[in-house]
């Protein structure tokens, strides 16, 4: 099986494009070349139009709620989204029911995703039995079950004890320990950022500091038992500040931002839209520039989705009683090529890597790279035309605040394995 791509564009150097065609032979990039070489006629030939090719990007942070949550998103829904948004690989969180807190139920997830996915899966194993109890789970075996990393994501680990045993197991087996930092004392009730806004809507307010003063705890956790932390969907400029230090000092630590905490700040909620819920909230316009200043100086290692789908009905409770999160997957790299690129703050190549090589080398994860010799995993995004995001999207809920946004750099098709999983 040869499939043979045709006038697509790879970056360069300072963002240079370069024609070029590429071979894919039983899913190995056989040849990659600026001159079109001989074209066989037993091989499928696909027309880049002259789209960019980038390796396939890398989420680490996707729900894909499955087991226990299939009305809002499952692993085929989600996989086939991650796949018409250019994904290649996801890292699947384990706030499902059941969490995969025991090998086989870690098993059990990865024998649907054998079934069903269209991208490769990966999953976290959370870092406490049940993800609420104060249980350590057994790490060593889950790791051996296919774990990459652990996490309660969607809640902080609020005690501190806690905390310091699981880094110490973690430590000690070279795992990564993922948090989403959040105090809940601090956090309350609240549903949006704490600030002008809040008061202005007459919201319950989230303050920074219940992201920080965590980030600030877990940092000095990680100084002490020498684990890898990770910093989830950084959101305040204080966490990014903390981050920069504790790199500076030493500390082993790496974080990811998602798109809409770069591209949307408090100010953009104008009325009670629960597509805007997201935990943690859309901060302050100060807060969205020291994440854009963060990933320029290397203090934040890549971006991720938190591909978060709740349905229609379960949004349209408002901003009190709505859950949290929104997806993701389908327009991230065509929206922040669009916000950044275009207008020159990002380059081009950066946030390719940011989404792609970054997060791989982040949790040491098989990567996608274009390489002669590397597997074909690859996304091909159409720079010159303009789309209307939709209403309606691959993944089986449709929770965004990015709908009838115009963006370029849709993705036109993707490749796993050397397997066309997406097209236009
Ligand atoms: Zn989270």
């Amino acid at each position: 099986m040869k499939t043979i791509i045709l006038n697509a564009q790879r970056i360069l150097k300072d963002d240079l494009l370069e024609s070029c065609f590429i071979t894919i032979e039983n899913g190995i990039i056989t040849e990659l070349k600026s001159q079109k070489g001989d074209v066989l006629s037993n091989a499928e030939l696909f027309d880049a139009k002259g789209a960019l090719v980038t390796p396939g990007l890398v989420d680490l942070h996707v729900h894909l709620r499955e087991p226990g949550f299939t009305h809002k998103e499952t692993i085929k829904t989600g996989t086939q989204a991650a796949a018409r948004g250019g994904f290649t690989t996801i890292c699947a969180m384990p706030n499902t029911s059941p969490t995969p807190d025991t090998p086989q139920r870690l098993h059990d997830f990865y024998e649907i995703v054998k079934k069903e996915a269209c991208v490769h899966v990966l999953s976290y194993a959370p870092i406490t039995q049940g993800l609420l109890s104060t249980l350590q789970v057994n790490q060593a075996q889950l790791l051996k079950a296919g774990a990459i990393a652990f996490t309660n994501d969607g809640v902080g680990v609020q005690d501190a004890l806690t905390m310091l045993k699981a880094m110490r197991q973690a430590a000690q087996l070279k795992a990564i320990i993922a948090a989403h930092a959040e105090d809940e004392t601090l956090k309350a009730d609240g549903v949006i950022h704490e600030g002008e806004v809040s008061l202005r809507l007459n919201l319950p307010g989230i303050p920074s500091v219940s992201e920080s003063s965590q980030v600030a705890r877990d940092l000095l956790l990680a100084e002490a038992t020498g684990v890898h932390y990770h910093v989830c969907h950084v959101s305040t400029k204080e966490t990014v500040r903390l981050i920069r230090e504790a790199k500076k000092a030493g500390i082993k630590v790496s974080c990811e931002v998602t798109p809409h905490h770069l591209l949307l700040c408090d100010q953009d909620l104008k009325k009670d839209d629960a597509n805007m819920k997201m935990n943690p909230p859309l901060r302050s316009q100060k807060d969205q520039a020291a994440l854009r200043e963060g990933l320029l100086d290397g203090t934040i290692d890549c971006i991720a989705s938190d591909h978060a789908p709740h349905t229609s009905e379960e949004k349209a409770q408002g901003m009190l009683k709505a859950p949290f999160g929104i997806i993701g997957l389908e327009y991230g790299f065509a929206l922040l090529y669009t916000a950044f690129v275009k207008t020159g703050i990002f380059t081009c190549e950066a946030l390719v890597k940011w989404m792609s090589t970054e997060p791989a080398v982040c949790f040491n994860l098989p990567g996608s790279s274009l390489s002669v010799g590397s597997v074909a995993n690859l996304a091909l995004f159409d720079l010159d035309s303009a789309v209307t995001i939709p209403d309606h999207f691959v993944s089986k809920s449709s929770n965004s605040p990015f709908i009838g946004r115009i963006v370029y750099g849709d993705t036109i098709m993707t490749m796993v394995n050397g397997k066309i999983v997406w097209r236009k």
